[in-house]
């Protein structure tokens, strides 16, 4: 039942209409009792998605999961066109990129809603989500998977102290993952104020990049300072 509601969990349905680009119907609706929006269309437009807002029956809840990049731009079109949605998201869940505090804060004042940085991937998914009360830190779901930070020689990189992801999955019978090295970097944190003490990061930094030199001379990055 877990591997099923987690193979649920990873998998938004993504509709095909270029103007909207909505998903859900399915496996979010299955998981959460919910409707997730997935919005991954850079061509989306805040008025666009008013219209797709004012056709969901009346009061009928939804979460948003996007781009944080996505996002910001919608929040802008809201809030400088002055577009009101029929109903607003009760969270707008943030993947894939780096969610940053004032992006976070932009997106939160648009949507009226909480907005939720998620950190997942595919080879182990769903390890860690902003706090609720305390949303600058990220809750290690440790049920999940065992997440180390570390220095370049495998020691422990203490709170505070930057380092590389590792990645120990604990539901994966398949294919284990065990000291994962997914290509990211992070800082712990402290003990969250929440009181639900799992482990913290206090700063998801996104991932190791690589670097070309084209021929004309300037540096290129090959990977966003991306995160999923
Ligand atoms: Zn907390």
């Amino acid at each position: 039942m877990l591997l099923r509601l987690l193979a649920l969990a990873r998998a938004p349905v993504e509709l095909a209409e270029a103007e909207v680009a909505v998903g859900d119907e399915g496996a979010h609706a299955e998981l959460f009792g919910e409707q997730t929006f997935y919005l991954a269309s850079a061509d989306l437009t805040a008025s666009a998605l008013k219209a797709r807002i004012a056709r969901l029956p009346g009061g009928r809840q939804y979460f948003i999961q996007i781009y944080p990049s996505y996002a910001v731009r919608l929040a802008r079109g809201l809030l400088t066109e002055g577009l009101e949605l029929a109903v607003y998201p009760k969270a707008v869940i943030g993947v894939t990129e780096t969610m940053t505090a004032a992006n976070a804060a932009l997106i939160g004042s648009a949507f009226r809603c909480r907005v939720v940085n998620h950190y997942s991937a595919w080879e182990v998914f769903h390890f860690a989500q902003s706090c609720p009360d305390s949303p600058e830190s990220l809750h290690v779901n440790s049920e999940r998977a065992i997440l180390r930070v570390v220095r370049d020689d495998g020691s422990y990189a203490p709170p505070g102290e930057r380092g590389r992801v590792l990645l120990t999955d604990l539901s994966n019978f398949v294919m284990p993952f065990i000291n994962y090295d997914i290509g990211d970097m992070a800082v712990m944190g402290p003990p969250c104020p929440c009181g639900r003490g799992l482990p913290t990061l206090r700063n998801l930094e996104g991932r190791v990049g690589r670097q070309s030199r084209p021929r004309k001379g300037s540096c290129g990055a090959w990977s966003a300072r991306a995160c999923y």
